[in-house]
């Protein structure tokens, strides 16, 4: 299948040949929209699961092409980018796998690497190039039409390719990030789990779980809950309006990480508790000091 728009070339020629995205969500149809932008790409293809999300993607032209398989996506492709939920990876690296060309490479978009190495990784054959990569960029919003190119714009991309990478493979996936303005940072995976843990998946499982508590109360209270949202819950109702498959995936593929970090929480929690019962006010005056400061360095680290 083909659609209209073709993306423009860049002075010297376009990065890649062909880029074939797995899923054209979020996430996929930021980067789509970004490489036709840029002309990053001489021609590019999608494939998802919902026909109707090719049939949006033609539309919107995302990308110069859409495939109905997986296989059809990847066939001839220079760059092979998977942008599906975590949990889909060993069904998508099956249905890829005896379709790459050689001297392919192959990235996603993961919100977890090990599981990305555990599930992409034996599918990937000789000769094909592996990096997988995780942008820290991200909304609460889903499907082709939420995208937007400037997405990843001043935030960090991870990478972390297994050590044997070619190190040419690791530099032309930097390119790509990087000619969407992102910063590149190079990862084991397993450390990427664990600062994802603490800074990614331990607010988002807060957040579900506040808003989750204020589901469960009494109608009246509800009620004033949404009424009086401003003053601090809508925020968490932001986080917790996040697509609720790819965080299934993300806490099942995490597990070890996450609940490390929820214990750690947790002694954390049960302390603040103990202040707070034994009017210790210094201790909490204390702690919302250290945390301010936290808040400022983001905001000097221009992530805020
Ligand atoms: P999304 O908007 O829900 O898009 C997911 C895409 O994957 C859809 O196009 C979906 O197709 C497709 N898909 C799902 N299962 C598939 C399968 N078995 N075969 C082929 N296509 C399949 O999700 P997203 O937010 O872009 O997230 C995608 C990835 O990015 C996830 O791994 C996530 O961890 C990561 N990530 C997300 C964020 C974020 O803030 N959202 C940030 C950084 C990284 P259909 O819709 O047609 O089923």
């Amino acid at each position: 299948m083909t659609a209209d728009s073709s993306p423009a070339v860049v002075a010297g020629g376009p990065l890649f040949g062909r880029i074939a995205f797995i899923g054209i969500g979020l996430i996929g149809s930021s980067l789509a929209r970004l490489v036709a932008e840029k002309g990053l790409a001489a021609s590019t293809v999608c494939t998802a699961k919902d026909p109707q999300h090719l049939v949006d993607a033609a539309e919107l032209g995302l990308t110069t092409d859409t495939a109905a398989t997986i296989a059809e996506a990847v066939t001839g492709a220079d760059l092979v980018v998977v942008c599906t939920p975590v949990g889909a990876y060993e069904e998508v690296a099956a249905a890829m796998g005896p379709h790459l060309k050689p001297g392919a490479i192959v990235t996603d978009v993961g919100s977890v690497k090990q599981a990305t190495v555990r599930d992409l990784g034996p599918f990937i054959p000789e000769g094909v190039h592996f990096v997988p990569g995780h942008p820290i960029a991200g909304t609460e919003h889903s499907g082709p039409r939420a995208g937007f190119a400037d997405l990843f714009r001043d935030r960090w991309c991870i990478l972390t390719p297994p050590p044997a990478t070619d190190p040419a493979a690791v530099d032309k996936v930097a390119a790509l990030w990087r000619a969407g303005g992102s910063m590149i940072e190079i990862m084991d995976p397993g450390h990427h789990d664990r600062v994802l843990a603490i800074t990614s998946h331990l607010p988002h499982l807060i957040a579900y779980t506040i808003v989750g508590t204020a589901t469960d109360l009494e109608e009246h209270l509800k009620h004033e809950v949404i009424k009086f949202s401003a003053s601090g819950f809508r925020d968490f109702t932001r986080i917790a309006a996040s697509d609720p498959v790819m965080w299934r995936d993300v806490f099942l593929n995490n597990r070890e990480a996450v609940l490390e970090i929820i214990q750690r929480f947790t002694e954390d929690l049960t302390a603040l508790q103990r202040a707070i019962r034994w009017g210790e006010g210094d201790k909490l005056e204390d702690l919302f000091t250290r945390t301010r400061t936290i808040r400022r360095a983001i905001i000097d680290a221009r992530q805020a």
